[in-house]
């Protein structure tokens, strides 16, 4: 008898798929949090866990789950999970990428046309009662079409945000990557963090968060941008210092920026919320009905692979193997 535990409800595409594989599938919430008391009860005898990236996987849960074959994470960023201990343990990690690459680069850069257009405010504006008369001057923006795109990580998400703002919007690319991508279908130029940093109109982060990326972006990094410069963050929060973007935005160091992740979710800093150089979203980069079925699906497959002993397709933990 194997046992599944989810720890909080997804959409039923996956649930189905696991429910007509195994004996018992578990959701342990179906609000906003999973009880971390709950969840390490349930996983002592669990085989697999589904987890969202709400929930920290780390060593105390890891080894509560004696059972546990496999972590497979609703999201492609895994963060979240002490992925060290779990391939010391011989668990599987899995995530989700590719099915949310274009939804995510979508939400992208409509936080791009956002900031730089002044939506936000303009909505907010609007609907105060404010539109007395059209104006030369009124809610004038930056334009889009013709500048410079620099993008940190030049991944699957960077590269289709990229490709968007080439093909679509005649945009300049650079980007700072410390791979290489493969092939490109549009023209874009590999540069140093710091010439991206100075030569950018908008800057759009895509990078996961790891150690090295930690407050990437910071104090020093917003002194070297453009001040008409447009920052979007769809990555990860911590990626960015958050004190420090505040600051920029208030100093009008940096002209305005998107965001969709913050750097203690699911907490925004007061200031922020009441500046209107900036425009944020509650971490919805991949949050199509399409997207988070087929991200469902993804992840629910991953789980049945394993205990048909094939090696899920999005193992990210390939050390697991050896
Ligand atoms: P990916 O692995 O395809 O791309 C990441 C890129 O960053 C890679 O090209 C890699 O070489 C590069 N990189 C890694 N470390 C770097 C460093 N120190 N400096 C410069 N470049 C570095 O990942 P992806 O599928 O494009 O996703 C990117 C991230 O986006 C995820 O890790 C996740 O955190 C985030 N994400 C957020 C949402 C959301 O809802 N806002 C949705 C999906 C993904």
């Amino acid at each position: 008898m194997k046992k599944v535990v989810i720890t909080r409800k997804i959409p039923d595409a996956g649930i189905n798929l696991l429910e007509e594989y195994f004996d018992q599938v578990k959701i342990i919430s179906d609000g906003d949090f999973c009880n971390r008391k709950h969840l390490l009860n349930e996983i002592n005898n669990a085989d697999a866990l589904l987890c969202l990236l709400t929930e920290k996987i780390d060593k105390d849960v890891i080894d509560a789950g004696e059972n546990l074959k496999i972590i497979a994470n609703y999201a492609v960023g895994y963060n979240n999970i002490d992925l060290e201990h779990a391939t010391r343990k011989g668990i599987y990690v899995t995530n989700t990428p590719d099915i949310l690459t274009e939804t995510t680069a979508d939400l992208a850069f409509c936080l791009l046309m956002a900031a730089a257009r002044r939506i936000g405010e303009a909505e907010r504006f609007t609907r105060a009662g404010k539109f007395k008369s059209w104006g030369p001057r009124l809610l004038c923006g930056q334009d889009i079409y013709g500048k410079t795109l620099g993008i940190i990580g030049m991944g699957r998400i960077g590269t289709a945000v990229a490709r968007r703002g080439a093909s679509g919007f005649n945009m300049n690319i650079l980007y700072y990557d410390t791979s290489v991508p493969e092939n490109l279908s549009f023209s874009a130029k590999k540069v140093e963090l710091n010439e991206l940093l100075t030569q950018s109109d908008f800057i759009s982060l895509h990078v996961p968060l790891v150690d090295a990326t930690y407050h990437l972006i910071g104090e020093k990094e917003f002194s070297m941008m453009k001040p008409t410069a447009v920052l979007i963050n769809t990555s990860r929060g911590p990626v960015v210092d958050e004190n420090a973007l505040v600051k920029a935005l208030q100093q009008k160091i940096l002209y305005a920026a998107g965001l969709d992740v913050y750097e203690n979710e699911p907490e925004i800093p007061r200031t922020l919320k009441t500046l209107d150089n900036v425009i944020i979203t509650p971490h919805i980069g991949s949050a199509s009905i399409e997207t988070r079925d087929g991200m469902a699906e993804m992840a629910a497959r991953n789980i049945i692979d394993t205990f048909q002993g094939k090696v899920p397709e999005q193992l990210v933990n390939r050390d697991v193997l050896k």
